[in-house]
């Protein structure tokens, strides 16, 4: 565990008296406990070897596209550590031996790269880059939905705004048809 309880509990008081608040005050006495706990929870990625989670493959006769759509996800962005929250929708088309990785495991890769400090476009690649180097599937897509809490409530001001990235590689790069079908169904609603 690379978090030092003690000392977000010490430097959210402090922050806390930074922004003119009084740490002591009823409401706010545990504030500082629960966000570092909190955090425990948001950073726990950071520990984390993403790929790990995809090593338990297993062989199938399967070599058409797998999709999965509307993975939920929440991270902080690295910008303002307010929280940015939305769906993962991936997939893959397997290497010629046709390895395939379950489900939960796909959406263990997806909390592990949220649970750090992120920006968008970074976490979409980090999980295309996991999902290639471990499945070495012939083909990934990641595409990622977000309302960015930082656009929402301050500057722009923006409530429902949805940033959209995605990150191809392999066949779905290289042939334009593959990536309209997975596209096609990332957007079917
Ligand atoms: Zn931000």
């Amino acid at each position: 565990m690379s978090i030092d309880v003690d000392r977000v509990e010490r430097l959210v008081r402090e922050l806390l008296e930074a922004v003119g608040e009084d740490p002591g005050r009823e409401g706010l006495r545990g504030t500082p406990a629960r966000i570092a706990a909190m955090y425990c929870e948001l950073f726990s990625g950071l520990d984390e070897d993403a790929g790990s989670h995809l090593t338990v493959t297993f062989a199938a006769e399967h070599d058409e596209m797998v999709m999965v759509r509307d993975i939920p996800f929440a991270s902080l962005c690295e910008h303002h550590m307010v929280p940015f929250m939305g769906k993962v929708h991936l997939g893959y088309i397997p290497g010629h031996e046709g390895r395939i990785t379950g489900l939960s495991k796909l959406a263990r890769v997806v909390d592990s790269f949220a649970h750090r400090l992120q920006v968008q476009e970074r976490m979409t690649a980090q999980i295309a880059d996991t999902m290639e180097k471990v499945l070495e599937p012939r083909g990934v897509i990641v595409v990622v939905e977000a309302e960015h809490l930082c656009m929402s409530m301050r500057g722009v001001k923006k409530p429902g705004t949805l940033t959209v990235t995605s990150a191809v590689r392999g066949l779905f790069r290289l042939d334009p048809r593959t990536r309209a079908e997975a596209m096609n169904f990332v957007q079917r609603r």
